[in-house]
Protein backbone atom coordinates (compact mmCIF):
# COMPACT_ATOMS: atom_id res chain seq x y z
CA UNK A 1 0.00 0.00 0.00
CA UNK A 2 0.93 3.55 -0.33
CA UNK A 3 1.39 7.10 1.22
CA UNK A 4 0.71 10.28 -0.40
CA UNK A 5 0.38 13.92 0.29
CA UNK A 6 -1.54 16.31 -0.93
CA UNK A 7 -0.85 19.55 0.24
CA UNK A 8 -3.65 22.00 -0.54
CA UNK A 9 -5.73 24.28 1.65
CA UNK A 10 -6.77 26.86 -1.01
CA UNK A 11 -10.58 25.75 -0.86
CA UNK A 12 -10.76 26.37 3.20
CA UNK A 13 -13.38 28.63 4.04
CA UNK A 14 -11.20 30.32 6.91
CA UNK A 15 -7.70 29.65 8.14
CA UNK A 16 -4.68 28.34 5.97
CA UNK A 17 -2.31 25.74 6.88
CA UNK A 18 -3.97 22.02 6.43
CA UNK A 19 -1.47 22.58 3.44
CA UNK A 20 1.40 21.92 6.00
CA UNK A 21 0.29 19.04 7.43
CA UNK A 22 2.01 16.02 5.48
CA UNK A 23 5.14 16.22 7.11
CA UNK A 24 4.11 16.94 10.17
CA UNK A 25 2.26 13.80 10.06
CA UNK A 26 4.85 11.75 8.10
CA UNK A 27 7.42 12.48 11.16
CA UNK A 28 5.06 11.36 13.61
CA UNK A 29 4.52 8.24 11.92
CA UNK A 30 8.41 7.97 11.59
CA UNK A 31 9.49 8.71 14.87
CA UNK A 32 11.24 6.73 16.66
CA UNK A 33 9.00 7.57 19.79
CA UNK A 34 6.84 4.96 18.83
CA UNK A 35 7.28 1.66 16.63
CA UNK A 36 5.22 0.69 14.04
CA UNK A 37 3.29 -2.32 14.86
CA UNK A 38 -0.43 -1.54 15.15
CA UNK A 39 -2.39 -2.74 17.88
CA UNK A 40 -3.68 -5.51 15.81
CA UNK A 41 -0.69 -6.79 15.30
CA UNK A 42 1.02 -5.65 11.54
CA UNK A 43 4.14 -4.45 11.20
CA UNK A 44 4.14 -1.40 9.06
CA UNK A 45 8.15 -1.09 9.27
CA UNK A 46 8.35 -4.27 7.13
CA UNK A 47 10.43 -3.54 3.95
CA UNK A 48 8.37 -2.57 0.71
CA UNK A 49 4.66 -3.05 2.90
CA UNK A 50 4.42 1.10 2.95
CA UNK A 51 5.29 3.38 -0.33
CA UNK A 52 5.41 6.58 0.35
CA UNK A 53 4.87 8.03 -3.20
CA UNK A 54 5.50 11.84 -1.31
CA UNK A 55 3.39 15.25 -2.04
CA UNK A 56 1.90 16.18 -5.50
CA UNK A 57 2.61 19.77 -6.32
CA UNK A 58 -1.13 20.55 -5.87
CA UNK A 59 -1.62 23.76 -4.68
CA UNK A 60 -4.14 24.71 -7.85
CA UNK A 61 -5.49 28.10 -8.06
CA UNK A 62 -9.29 27.12 -8.15
CA UNK A 63 -10.62 30.64 -9.12
CA UNK A 64 -12.83 30.41 -12.73
CA UNK A 65 -11.58 26.51 -12.97
CA UNK A 66 -14.93 24.07 -13.58
CA UNK A 67 -12.66 21.47 -12.58
CA UNK A 68 -9.58 21.51 -11.39
CA UNK A 69 -8.53 18.16 -9.50
CA UNK A 70 -7.64 16.12 -12.54
CA UNK A 71 -4.39 15.89 -11.46
CA UNK A 72 -5.40 14.91 -7.91
CA UNK A 73 -7.60 12.09 -9.86
CA UNK A 74 -4.61 10.51 -11.66
CA UNK A 75 -1.93 10.40 -9.15
CA UNK A 76 -4.25 8.67 -7.09
CA UNK A 77 -5.96 6.39 -10.32
CA UNK A 78 -1.92 5.65 -10.87
CA UNK A 79 -1.20 3.92 -7.18
CA UNK A 80 -4.52 1.87 -7.32
CA UNK A 81 -3.74 0.68 -11.20
CA UNK A 82 -0.06 -0.03 -9.22
CA UNK A 83 -2.07 -2.43 -6.69
CA UNK A 84 -0.68 0.35 -3.96
CA UNK A 85 -4.04 1.41 -2.55
CA UNK A 86 -3.14 4.79 -0.92
CA UNK A 87 -3.65 6.74 2.27
CA UNK A 88 -3.92 10.31 1.27
CA UNK A 89 -2.88 13.04 3.51
CA UNK A 90 -4.13 16.29 3.14
CA UNK A 91 -4.27 19.24 2.54
CA UNK A 92 -7.98 20.57 4.00
CA UNK A 93 -10.56 17.97 3.40
CA UNK A 94 -11.55 19.62 -0.82
CA UNK A 95 -9.21 16.73 -1.80
CA UNK A 96 -11.50 14.07 -0.78
CA UNK A 97 -13.76 14.18 -3.97
CA UNK A 98 -10.96 14.15 -6.29
CA UNK A 99 -9.40 10.93 -4.43
CA UNK A 100 -12.72 9.41 -4.53
CA UNK A 101 -13.35 10.20 -8.19
CA UNK A 102 -10.48 7.73 -8.76
CA UNK A 103 -11.28 5.29 -5.80
CA UNK A 104 -14.66 4.98 -7.68
CA UNK A 105 -13.02 4.26 -11.39
CA UNK A 106 -11.73 1.23 -9.27
CA UNK A 107 -14.17 0.10 -7.28
CA UNK A 108 -17.70 0.44 -8.50
CA UNK A 109 -19.52 -0.22 -5.63
CA UNK A 110 -18.19 2.00 -3.01
CA UNK A 111 -19.04 2.90 0.46
CA UNK A 112 -17.99 6.00 2.75
CA UNK A 113 -17.46 5.93 5.96
CA UNK A 114 -16.78 9.70 7.18
CA UNK A 115 -15.55 11.11 10.60
CA UNK A 116 -16.07 14.54 11.39
CA UNK A 117 -17.22 17.38 12.90
CA UNK A 118 -19.27 18.83 9.85
CA UNK A 119 -21.26 16.95 7.24
CA UNK A 120 -19.54 19.06 4.08
CA UNK A 121 -22.64 18.65 2.33
CA UNK A 122 -23.19 22.46 1.23
CA UNK A 123 -24.10 22.76 -2.26
CA UNK A 124 -22.12 25.60 -2.47
CA UNK A 125 -19.83 27.54 0.07
CA UNK A 126 -18.48 31.10 -0.15
CA UNK A 127 -19.34 30.74 -4.23
CA UNK A 128 -16.88 28.13 -4.17
CA UNK A 129 -18.01 24.04 -5.38
CA UNK A 130 -14.41 23.25 -4.72
CA UNK A 131 -14.85 24.32 -1.30
CA UNK A 132 -13.95 21.95 1.86
CA UNK A 133 -17.03 22.71 3.17
CA UNK A 134 -18.62 20.79 -0.48
CA UNK A 135 -16.83 17.30 -1.33
CA UNK A 136 -19.70 15.20 -0.13
CA UNK A 137 -21.81 16.77 -2.45
CA UNK A 138 -19.93 16.50 -5.20
CA UNK A 139 -18.95 13.02 -4.31
CA UNK A 140 -23.22 11.77 -3.34
CA UNK A 141 -24.59 14.48 -6.85
CA UNK A 142 -22.23 12.63 -8.86
CA UNK A 143 -23.08 8.78 -7.94
CA UNK A 144 -19.79 8.06 -6.41
CA UNK A 145 -20.56 6.18 -3.79
CA UNK A 146 -23.71 3.76 -2.49
CA UNK A 147 -23.74 4.85 0.91
CA UNK A 148 -22.62 7.50 3.13
CA UNK A 149 -22.27 6.97 6.18
CA UNK A 150 -21.07 10.04 9.07
CA UNK A 151 -19.76 9.88 12.14
CA UNK A 152 -19.14 12.51 14.73
CA UNK A 153 -21.35 14.99 13.38
CA UNK A 154 -22.54 18.21 15.73
CA UNK A 155 -22.89 21.14 13.32
CA UNK A 156 -25.64 20.18 10.35
CA UNK A 157 -27.83 23.46 9.56
CA UNK A 158 -31.10 23.05 7.95
CA UNK A 159 -29.09 23.10 4.66
CA UNK A 160 -26.95 20.57 5.06
CA UNK A 161 -29.93 18.26 6.84
CA UNK A 162 -31.74 18.65 3.29
CA UNK A 163 -28.73 17.29 1.64
CA UNK A 164 -28.19 14.73 3.44
CA UNK A 165 -32.28 13.59 3.06
CA UNK A 166 -31.79 14.36 -0.40
CA UNK A 167 -28.82 11.98 -1.00
CA UNK A 168 -29.39 9.35 1.97
CA UNK A 169 -26.51 10.20 3.93
CA UNK A 170 -26.51 8.40 7.32
CA UNK A 171 -25.36 11.04 9.76
CA UNK A 172 -24.81 9.43 13.29
CA UNK A 173 -24.69 12.69 15.48
CA UNK A 174 -22.74 13.39 18.15
CA UNK A 175 -25.73 13.60 20.51
CA UNK A 176 -27.05 10.31 19.84
CA UNK A 177 -23.48 8.36 19.87
CA UNK A 178 -22.70 6.47 23.31
CA UNK A 179 -19.41 4.50 23.20
CA UNK A 180 -18.51 3.60 19.32
CA UNK A 181 -20.85 2.95 16.36
CA UNK A 182 -21.48 -0.60 15.27
CA UNK A 183 -21.28 -0.03 11.52
CA UNK A 184 -22.11 -2.58 8.58
CA UNK A 185 -21.23 -2.18 5.17
CA UNK A 186 -21.60 -4.75 2.57
CA UNK A 187 -18.73 -4.27 -0.17
CA UNK A 188 -15.73 -2.08 -0.45
CA UNK A 189 -15.24 0.86 2.03
CA UNK A 190 -13.22 3.97 1.70
CA UNK A 191 -12.73 5.83 4.73
CA UNK A 192 -12.36 9.70 5.05
CA UNK A 193 -11.15 10.86 8.14
CA UNK A 194 -11.49 14.67 8.91
CA UNK A 195 -9.42 15.37 11.93
CA UNK A 196 -11.97 17.41 13.31
CA UNK A 197 -14.26 14.91 14.14
CA UNK A 198 -12.42 14.34 17.18
CA UNK A 199 -12.52 16.65 20.23
CA UNK A 200 -10.40 19.39 20.42
CA UNK A 201 -9.13 18.08 23.26
CA UNK A 202 -8.04 15.02 21.64
CA UNK A 203 -6.69 17.00 18.31
CA UNK A 204 -6.55 21.09 18.88
CA UNK A 205 -4.61 21.60 15.90
CA UNK A 206 -7.17 22.40 13.14
CA UNK A 207 -9.07 25.16 11.55
CA UNK A 208 -12.87 25.14 13.27
CA UNK A 209 -12.32 23.49 16.28
CA UNK A 210 -15.60 21.90 17.67
CA UNK A 211 -16.35 20.88 20.90
CA UNK A 212 -18.55 18.00 22.09
CA UNK A 213 -16.34 15.38 19.96
CA UNK A 214 -15.44 12.01 19.80
CA UNK A 215 -12.27 10.48 21.45
CA UNK A 216 -9.38 9.25 19.61
CA UNK A 217 -10.39 5.96 21.23
CA UNK A 218 -13.82 5.65 19.63
CA UNK A 219 -12.10 6.29 16.26
CA UNK A 220 -10.19 3.28 16.40
CA UNK A 221 -12.29 1.74 17.52
CA UNK A 222 -15.06 2.20 14.92
CA UNK A 223 -12.14 2.03 12.32
CA UNK A 224 -10.98 -1.47 13.70
CA UNK A 225 -14.31 -2.97 14.09
CA UNK A 226 -16.40 -1.77 11.30
CA UNK A 227 -17.84 -4.34 8.68
CA UNK A 228 -16.35 -4.10 5.34
CA UNK A 229 -13.87 -4.46 2.99
CA UNK A 230 -11.44 -1.35 3.18
CA UNK A 231 -9.86 -0.09 0.33
CA UNK A 232 -8.32 3.00 0.99
CA UNK A 233 -8.63 6.39 3.17
CA UNK A 234 -7.67 9.70 3.56
CA UNK A 235 -7.04 11.74 6.61
CA UNK A 236 -7.74 15.68 6.13
CA UNK A 237 -7.59 18.53 8.12
CA UNK A 238 -4.40 18.59 10.15
CA UNK A 239 -3.62 22.51 10.93
CA UNK A 240 0.14 22.57 12.12
CA UNK A 241 -0.33 25.98 12.58
CA UNK A 242 -3.06 25.14 15.61
CA UNK A 243 -1.12 22.15 17.14
CA UNK A 244 0.20 21.93 20.50
CA UNK A 245 2.92 19.81 20.88
CA UNK A 246 2.16 17.92 17.43
CA UNK A 247 -0.32 16.37 19.34
CA UNK A 248 -2.59 16.06 16.59
CA UNK A 249 -0.17 15.11 14.11
CA UNK A 250 0.65 12.33 16.20
CA UNK A 251 -2.98 11.79 16.82
CA UNK A 252 -3.74 11.21 12.87
CA UNK A 253 -0.88 9.12 12.70
CA UNK A 254 -1.98 6.39 15.21
CA UNK A 255 -5.21 6.59 13.10
CA UNK A 256 -3.10 6.20 10.12
CA UNK A 257 -1.19 3.03 11.68
CA UNK A 258 -4.75 1.50 12.45
CA UNK A 259 -5.99 1.98 8.52
CA UNK A 260 -3.10 0.82 7.34
CA UNK A 261 -2.97 -2.18 9.37
CA UNK A 262 -6.53 -3.18 8.65
CA UNK A 263 -5.88 -2.58 4.98
CA UNK A 264 -2.62 -4.63 4.67
CA UNK A 265 -4.49 -7.62 6.47
CA UNK A 266 -7.58 -7.58 4.75
CA UNK A 267 -5.38 -7.90 1.31
CA UNK A 268 -2.64 -10.31 2.47
CA UNK A 269 -4.92 -12.59 5.07
MN1 LIG B 1 -14.70 19.20 9.74
MN1 LIG C 1 -14.56 17.95 6.68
Amino acid sequence: MSLIGLPTDSNSSFFRGPAEAPPFIRKALFSEAANMCTETGVDLGVDGLLFDAGDLDVDVDVDGQDDPWGVVEEAVGLLLERNLPPIVLGGDHAISYPVVRAFHRKFARLDILHFDAHPDLYHDFDSNPNSHASPFARIMENGLARRLVQVGIRTATGHQREQAERFGVEMIEMRQLQGSPQIEFEGDVYVSVDIDGLDPSFAPGVSHPEPGGLSTRQVLDTIQTFQGNLVGADIVEVNPRKDVNNITSIVAAKILKEIAGRIISGRYA
